[in-house]
């Protein structure tokens, strides 16, 4: 495996993408999905699969992998033994004494290419999978706000944004600026108060002449969409609040409401009950001891945040907060293999 990484940190084939088993493997690997290492299984999770999607400024493809590379990771994790089992199957799972180890996989914020490009693949390898689904991206009334500034950003050399000193010019026209533009804007939004900032970038969105609402209408599937998927017997849902926002930052009464909501709206929409909650963002702005106690509250047995880990025998005591490990651009792109086998932990926000 060092060889391999050696291989991809040189500079011919710094961009290329992971492609092989073998590659795949070296990368479970690394995580410690195989060996003693790997607990009882582990939980994967996903948002855009989809062939490459071309735009200048492009920092959102952490949260996309081919469907070509999802079929040789199901591919891989098979040969390696792993049982593909439903998400809510999980607490059974180990109660049993069953050894092999399993596999769930989960899709977050309820893109349309998870029906379009990754549900062939799960049905191709007899996989279930869970769609976590955002109630205020179905119904039109959220923007994906990372989204709607990845457009902004390649559209305009320089938008206004107050960052709580009134506005202020903020330069976009190279790729370093947008970049810095990009990561200033993502740092405000989650650390203010998140309603606020996204209402004023999809403001200064609209008069660039982008429509926030439209891109999560192009990208998120409908409730026809949805029900119409749900008829594949792999396929469970889960919620993944209503408007996307931080929990643990929101007052108690709105982040009770964020879950309640939208775990009924999965049952409303889908026609199928929530099998879990998936936290947004998953890690401590929108995962706290309140939302964990919420859940048990709500009777929600599973509960999934983006902390990266297995899962182990001990998780069964309490289920609100598993580990998820991310299945997204992270391996197909060397620079994020070279930072695992360098042992700096990875982030996903989204
Ligand atoms: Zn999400």
């Amino acid at each position: 495996m060092l060889g391999l990484i050696k291989n991809l940190a040189s500079p011919i084939v710094k961009r290329t993408i992971i492609t092989t088993g073998l590659e795949v493997s070296a990368v479970l690997d690394s995580l410690g999905l195989s060996g003693s290492m790997r607990g009882r299984g582990a939980i994967f999770t996903l948002h855009h699969v989809r062939k490459p999607f071309q735009r200048p400024f492009h920092p959102n493809d952490i949260l996309e992998v081919t469907p070509e590379f999802l079929d040789r990771a199901l591919g891989t994790l098979k040969a390696g033994g792993y049982d593909f089992i439903r998400l809510e199957e999980v607490p059974e799972r180990l109660r049993s004494s069953a050894t092999q180890p399993f596999a769930c996989f989960t899709l977050d914020d309820g893109n349309r290419n998870n029906r379009t490009d990754a549900a062939p693949v799960f049905d191709r390898h007899g996989a279930p999978f869970t769609i976590f689904i955002t109630r205020g991206f179905i119904d039109g009334t959220s923007s994906l706000w990372w989204e709607t500034l990845e457009a902004l950003l390649n559209k305009t050399p320089a938008i206004d944004f107050d960052f709580g000193l009134g506005p202020e010019p903020v330069p976009a026209a190279t790729p370093d600026q947008k970049r810095a533009a990009f990561k200033r804007i993502t740092d405000f939004i989650s650390t203010a108060d998140e309603s606020h900032a996204v209402e004023q970038l999809d403001a200064e969105a609209r008069r660039h002449g982008i429509d926030p609402l439209a891109i999560a209408r192009d990208l998120t599937m409908r409730e026809n969409e949805l029900r119409a998927l749900g008829v594949n017997p792999l396929v469970s849902y889960g919620a993944h609040t209503v408007t996307h926002r931080g929990l643990a930052r929101l007052a108690e009464s709105e982040a009770r409401k964020e879950i309640s909501q939208s775990v009924d709206a999965v049952l409303t929409m889908t026609g199928k009950p929530a099998n879990a909650f998936a936290y947004t963002y998953g890690d401590a702005r929108s995962v706290s001891p309140r939302e964990r106690q919420i859940l048990r509250e709500l009777g929600m047995a599973i509960g999934v945040t983006t902390r990266p880990g297995v899962i182990t025998s001990d998780m069964l005591a309490d289920m609100t907060a598993l580990p998820r490990i991310s299945f997204n651009g992270l391996y197909q792109k060397t620079r994020y293999v070279r930072a695992l086998a360098s042992g700096i932990p990875f982030k996903v926000m989204r």
